[in-house]
């Protein structure tokens, strides 16, 4: 049996992202929520307490550390504000992580180092308008000519597209090899013939810059393809089988928000003579909350660990991300059923947190997506 507690470091590192985000997030969540925009003094102090650099190896920068790290870090980040949250994971555990693990040296030293300190910022481009789920059948193209790569197409959905210094995008050179023919490139802002739009009118996680982005002949030296040729897929699904984990540690923090601001109000709110915390009804809907968040919780830490250890972790990674999004929405969801008409307002902090809830189980792999993988790993099992 895995024990699941806390290191030290680990205990540390979780009071240390705490305290920040009680003093610099909690306060400011509703405004970035209102503005829809990404804060650079949140991105600042999220930078300066090492966050981006937790798991590099110190030669680029970085503390070392594990994905239980990042775990911690981010469900106490999302506590304080989901949106920050989803900004630093697309910077480190999508675009840095997959320079940081298919890089060549010179594309690692490159930007590795800026990215941890926060000096640049860095986006991961797979989704495209006609492709979500379906990412394989892109239909952006990068073809080879004259030692540079011309980029034509468009991407969608896009976080930090607009403030990042650069993207990893993934483009395919052969449609008709299906994913083999993907390959991943790093594209610069200003890269000529590359514009960037932002989307407006999120739902929740509005606190992060999602973008529109699109290639005409866009130029990206040859220097800039990540890997080998026809690997861009692989790569793409390798980086988020581990970033999956980090969504599930999302959805843990946001859950936490919430069931901590409906524990709160239970006991001022008073009906029939009573604070509503007296009654049973409530007492067991903030048990459920608190199932499916310890539940979520260990799923998460579970799979984080046999990553860490060098374990298969990938179906483990899916079943967290699938529990914990979907556990995060109920909880948010009974947040606001305690909270009453009240929970219906933008006043209340659950009405945030119920809007923000509601795309975990959409990116980095729909819910039904996580089923199809988790099923797939299976039934391989039993296969004769
Ligand atoms: C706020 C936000 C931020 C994002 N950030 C990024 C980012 O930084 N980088 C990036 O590349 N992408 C990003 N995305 C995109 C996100 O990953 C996709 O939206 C997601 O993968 C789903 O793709 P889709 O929207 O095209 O939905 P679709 O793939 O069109 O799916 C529509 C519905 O059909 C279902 N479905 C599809 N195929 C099947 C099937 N075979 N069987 C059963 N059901 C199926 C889906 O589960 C879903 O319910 C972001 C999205 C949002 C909303």
């Amino acid at each position: 049996m895995i024990d699941l507690l806390l290191t030290e470091e680990e205990m540390m590192l979780q009071a240390a992202v705490r305290e920040f985000a009680e003093r610099e997030l909690k306060p400011r969540a509703k405004e970035m929520d209102e503005k829809e925009e990404f804060s650079w003094e949140v991105w600042r102090g999220m930078t300066a307490l090492g966050l981006a650099g937790i798991g590099v190896d110190p030669a680029y920068g970085g503390d070392g550390g594990s994905h239980r790290q990042m775990v911690v870090a981010v469900q106490e980040i999302s506590r304080g504000d989901a949106a920050s949250a989803v900004n630093l994971l697309a910077h480190r555990s999508l675009g840095m992580e997959t320079i940081y693990r298919y890089g060549s040296e010179e594309q690692k030293l490159r930007y590795i180092p800026d990215a941890v300190e926060g000096k640049a910022v860095l986006a991961w481009a797979l989704t495209e308008p006609s492709s979500g789920s379906d990412a394989a059948a892109m239909d952006t193209t990068a073809i080879l000519k004259n030692g540079e790569y011309r980029l034509n197409g468009g991407k969608t959905f896009i976080t930090n597209g607009d403030v990042a210094d650069a993207t990893v995008v993934f483009a395919t050179q052969d449609k008709g090899l299906g994913h083999r023919g993907v390959s991943a490139f790093v594209v610069e802002r200003g890269a000529p013939g590359f514009e960037t739009r932002k989307q407006r009118g999120k739902m929740g996680m509005r606190g992060s810059n999602t973008v529109e982005m699109t290639f005409q002949d866009a130029v990206v030296p040859a220097a800039n393809r990540l890997g080998e040729e026809g690997m861009g897929f692989r790569y793409a699904m390798g980086v988020l089988d581990a970033s999956r984990v980090i969504i599930a540690a999302q959805c843990v923090g946001i859950a936490q928000a919430a069931f901590e601001a409906a524990a709160r109000y239970s006991h001022q709110r008073h009906s029939f003579g009573k604070a509503i915390a007296s009654r049973q009804a409530i007492q067991f809907m903030l048990a459920d909350m608190a199932t499916d968040i310890y539940a979520s919780q260990t799923m998460t830490l579970h799979a984080a660990t046999l990553k860490d250890r060098g374990r298969p972790f990938l179906t483990e990674a899916s079943m967290a991300k699938l529990y914990a999004s979907e556990a995060c929405f109920r909880v948010c969801s009974k947040a606001v059923q305690i909270h009453g008409g009240y929970g219906y307002f933008k006043e209340s902090d659950v009405e945030r947190y119920f809007r923000d809830a509601r795309v975990t189980s959409i990116y980095e792999g729909t819910s039904e997506v996580q089923k199809m993988v988790i099923a797939r790993q299976l039934l391989e099992q039993f296969k004769s």
